[in-house]
């Protein structure tokens, strides 16, 4: 399977920018040895769609509602994300986990909902600064991995340190390859596809940083926020495959 990088553009992007960002990483992309997706704002992803359309470029929205219409004011249903183009999905980032207080059990239900319209789920887990200096990082992933999945769950796990989003830090390569190894456990031992999962990494990858990331054994990618709303830096990301 080749890897996934995926751009998580959250709330960034007004239209002409977005479109120019969009074409950008399009026309950039050559003979690429990824799969590509791009994750801009939901008002932009019907264009963003359109735009990349035939490419082998991919869309996906930011979060999604659990149910797929009705009177639920300012959500956004699977099937809406479907309908505007998305082929995926981020659920649970932390950020909407912090400023949404969304719990893995909603996290959960979003995911079900998602598969239900044929989305691809990419579920997002990750420690705080402090349960890593506590040493329970793994405790948390774990428990975030049991409550955040589904029993039929299948998708992409993106392991995203908290401490690591937006920072410039970066855990060690053992640190990250560890995390990995101990997320593919997890998934297994919940059930026997899970060895086909693919797992993300997210938090502070930028073109100087992600081939030695990408290489690392079970890092099927790279979810990336600021660097991917720079085209030559998502563009030298996905060459660094
Ligand atoms: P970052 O964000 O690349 O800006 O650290 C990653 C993410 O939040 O998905």
């Amino acid at each position: 399977m080749r890897p996934l990088i995926a751009g998580n553009w959250k709330m960034n992007g007004l239209t002409e920018p977005s479109a120019a960002l969009a074409l950008a990483i399009r026309h950039g992309l050559a003979d690429a040895g990824a799969e590509v997706l791009l994750c801009p704002p939901a008002t932009q992803l019907a264009a963003v769609s359109a735009l990349v359309e035939g490419s082998g470029i991919a869309t996906g929205g930011q979060d999604c509602h659990t149910r797929d219409s009705g009177a639920h004011t300012g959500d956004i249903s699977p099937v809406m994300l479907a309908d505007a183009g998305a082929r995926y999905v981020i659920l649970g980032h932390s950020e909407r986990r912090q400023d949404h207080g969304e719990t893995s059990a909603i996290v959960a239900a979003k995911v079900s909902a998602a598969m239900k319209a044929g989305l691809i789920p990419i579920v997002c887990v990750g420690e705080t600064e402090s349960d890593r200096s506590a040493g329970e990082q793994e405790t948390v992933v774990g428990s975030q991995i049991t409550e955040s999945l589904p029993s039929d769950f299948t998708g992409i796990i993106a392991y995203e340190p908290i401490w690591a989003i937006g920072t410039g830090k970066v855990p060690t390569s053992a640190d990250i390859a560890a995390m990995h190894a101990f997320i593919r456990g997890e998934l297994i031992r919940d059930q026997a596809e899970g060895v086909g999962f693919r797992i993300l990494y997210g938090g502070s990858v930028k073109p100087g940083n992600a081939a030695e990331i990408l290489g690392l054994p079970d890092v099927g990618g790279a979810l990336v926020g600021g660097a991917s709303l720079i085209a030559e830096d998502f563009l030298a990301i996905i060459r660094a495959v």
